[in-house]
């Protein structure tokens, strides 16, 4: 599906993402592993697809047909997914330091 606008491009990636979340999924069972850094590989565990995303502000990038799409908006499912996992994960560790002081 080929987006028209960065923010239409935006709001399907993070309705994908919504259904790819654990706790709301509706639909897609899928697993992240983090690489390296802020590099994952998202795997779709209905269908055995595997996608290696980047959620680097300076080369973000997924290897999934919707992003080559809209390389030029730089958003997909996953790019949304990764960077959600990213935040959690910070969250955590902000909270755990927070117990430590
Ligand atoms: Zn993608």
């Amino acid at each position: 599906m080929k987006a028209t606008t960065k923010i239409q491009a935006e709001r399907v990636a993070k309705a994908g993402a919504a259904k790819m979340n654990a706790l709301t999924h509706t639909m897609k069972d899928c697993s992240i592993k983090r690489l390296r850094g802020i590099q994952f590989t998202i795997i779709n565990n209905d269908n055995a697809a595997r996608y290696t995303v980047s959620i680097d502000p300076a080369k973000t990038f997924c290897g999934c047909p919707f992003f080559r799409e809209n390389r030029e908006f730089g958003a997909c499912k996953h790019i949304e997914y990764a960077r959600q996992e990213q935040a959690w994960e910070e969250a955590r560790v902000a909270e755990w330091e927070t117990a430590q002081a």
